[in-house]
Parts: structure tokens; sequence; C-alpha cells
């Protein structure tokens, strides 16, 4: 992006990023006026000027939008393509304002205008000039790919003429996600989540002839674009499937270099179960036993656990740690950085092998491996989860 007079130069993925959705083909776009919508951008009413601006000798119009919960970004992006806009700015912080291919399903709408984030500042420059002009290129893609996710299910708590040893037994369900973004290789995010399950998939495999509960694992797909791999499964299980899976355990980010060891709080998910918290409890006196330090951050937000607590499946969570900044609290416990990223490669191009913490990973992988065994030679794991 750039100005003709006073010309301001904005810069990818400091100023502004592409959100994961939005613009079809090349663009290039200059000396266009930003209009900033009405309201917050959630009504076709905001568009009022946009439209005025199509129908005039400009031909079209940039909008800007304001930062704003009541609607998503893509509820607004489509408003603002039907409206006639040339393009949309939705400011915000980058990591935040993001159009999740959730809002999106295959019967929704393409938006096809190029959609960005851009900083509080951008929009604040573009804002202090009236009337401001940008000149924006783009070359952009959307469109729908196939995806897929990877389900192992094991043979434990299974007879030899294939009986289930009880009847209505219930799986215990491990998983994580396969994919990375883009940006990087995503070693940490989430190749030690998936290289640890699979390493725990071989050897349950090796030792585990005779386990009283059946084991599931999984390795999602496009679970960076929203969850999709795991939302996706979730919604096509009928309640009775739904119903035999005892937990899911999810791993996401095992071996972040600036670490805590994050025992997620399962009272604290979306939507309370007792199996999570049960979980919880095991990882806990895992490591109490042990003298490790843990720490509970909140079962909330981004990753597939939430896919099965939406779906009303017990779920949780063990993770290192993304770009949440290390409190001194986790400094005392761990060592490393106070004030800095907990994984300061998260989501960039230098995620690769040298971003693996190895006592990290050796701590969480170790931790899941003692749970999950202990779970599946459990006699009666349903009333132990307190699964109904
Ligand atoms: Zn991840």
């Amino acid at each position: 992006m750039d100005t003709t007079t006073n010309a301001i130069v904005f810069e990818d993925m400091i100023d502004f990023r592409q959100p994961r959705y939005g613009g079809d083909g090349k663009f290039d776009l200059q000396g266009k006026r930003v209009i900033l919508v009405g309201g917050v951008g959630c009504e076709a009413s905001d568009y009022l000027e946009i439209q005025e601006c199509v129908d005039s000798a400009e031909g079209g119009c940039v909008a800007l939008l304001p930062r704003s919960s009541d609607c998503t970004l893509y509820d607004s992006a489509v408003l603002a393509e039907s409206a006639g806009a040339l393009a949309v700015l939705a400011s915000g912080p980058l990591t935040n304002t993001r159009v999740r291919d959730t809002w999106w399903t295959p019967d929704s709408t393409l938006v096809t205008i190029p959609t960005f984030s851009v900083t509080n500042s951008v929009s604040s420059s573009l804002l202090s000039l009236t009337p401001s002009y940008v000149d924006l290129t783009a070359n952009l893609e959307v469109g729908v790919h196939p995806t897929y996710n990877v389900i192992a299910q094991g043979k434990g708590g299974i007879e030899k003429d294939g009986a289930e040893k009880r009847s209505g037994s219930q799986s215990v369900f491990v998983g994580a996600h396969l994919d990375s973004v883009a940006a990087g290789p995503g070693l940490n995010d989430n190749g030690s989540g998936s290289a640890t399950i699979l390493e725990i998939a071989i050897q349950v495999s090796k030792i585990g002839g005779d386990l009283n509960n059946p084991v599931r694992f999984a390795w999602w797909g496009a679970e960076e674009e929203g969850l999709i791999g795991s939302r996706h499964y979730v919604a096509q299980l009928s309640d009775s499937e739904k119903s035999r899976i005892a937990v899911y355990m999810n791993h996401d980010m095992l071996a972040s270099p600036n670490y805590i060891i994050n025992v997620k709080n399962a009272t604290d998910a979306p939507l309370v179960t007792k199996p999570g918290q049960v979980v919880q409890g095991m990882y806990e006196d895992y490591y109490n036993t042990r003298k490790v330090p843990f720490m509970n951050g909140p079962l909330q937000g981004g990753s597939d656990f939430l896919s099965f607590l939406e779906g009303d499946v017990p779920a949780h969570g063990m993770s290192a740690g993304a770009g949440e900044i290390k409190t001194d609290e986790g400094r005392t416990l761990y060592g490393g950085l106070a004030d800095a990223p907990l994984d300061p490669c998260y989501h960039r191009a230098c995620d690769t092998i040298d971003n693996i913490n190895q006592q990290c990973l050796t701590d969480i992988s170790q931790a899941t491996s003692n749970v999950l065994w202990s779970l599946l030679n459990k006699d009666n794991l349903a009333s132990f989860l307190g699964r109904n």
C-alpha cells in the first residue's frame, strides 16, 4: 500500500496482512479513496457511503472497518463486497483480526475482493487524512482444497474373535494436528505433538496386547485454518459414536523453547465436562509425584480440543505455550525469559528442529504416555472418568 502525496509505504506482515480468506486474483488498485464504514460494519446500512462511491465518478472505494466483535470479519467482508467495495481493510491487532475459515461453510459466498487486516496505527494514519487514498497491489488466491485427517483405532479392548471385552466400551482418544502454517515448517507447532502421539501409538501397538480399553489416535488436517479437520470429524459422529469416546486428549506444541508445562484447566473449558478434569488431575498427580512443576492455563481458544467440547465430547489439552508471554512465575518455575514469548518462532519460518526444547518434550510426552497407559488399563473407565 502506498499513498500518492505524503506517501507512506506499509509493509506486509508488519503493518498489514492478508487474513486467510478473501481475495481472488491479481489486484492493482491505484489512488482509491478509503471510507470508514458506518457503525461497526455489521449491517448493510453501514455501507451506504461505499455504495454511493460505486455510483460516483470514482467508480468504487476501499472500506475501512473498525474492530468489532458484533459480527465476524467474514460477515463484514461479504457486506462490503455486496455494497461494491473494491477492498476491505479491517483494523485491529494483526494477530486477532483474522478471518476464520470456519465462518465459511460450503454454502457461503466466497469473498473475492482483497481483504486485509491492518494495524490500528495504519488505520489512524488513513483516518488522519480526509480524504485518504491508497494504492493497493495484491496477488491472491481463494479456493477450496481437499485436506485429510489420519485416524487409527487400536485393537486393545477387543478379544481375538473381534468381540469387545466390555460391551459398550469407550475409547480413549489422543490427537494432535498434523498441519503447520504456511510461514514455516512447524516443528514445534505441531511436529512436536504429532510425533509424540505417533511414538506413543507405536509403543502401544507393541506392548498393549491385552488392554482393557480401546485407544484411538488422530492426526488432524487443517487445524491452522480454523480446526477444520477435527470439526469435520466431530460433526459427522452420531450421538452413539460420541458416547463411545471416553475422553479426547489434545497435544499442540509440546516443545516450546521458552516453555511452561501447561496442564490445561478443564474447569475453565467453554463447556465443562468431568472427564477432562479427571485427566487434568492425572497429569497433575504425575507431575507432583515427580516434582516437575506445572501451570494451569485455560482450556480455551484455538486447538482441536475445542471441536470436541463444542460437539459435547469431554476433552483435555496439553501445551508448552505459543505466542503468550512468559510470566515471572513461569520464569521462576522453568527458567528462560520472562516478558518474552513462550515460543518466539510461533507461526514463523524459524519454527525448525532448532526450536524444539528436549526437556520440555520429554516432560510432556512421558506424562501423556503415563496418563494414557493408566486410562487404557482401567477396569471401569467410564465410572473412573465420571463419563455418562
Ligand atoms: Zn498448533
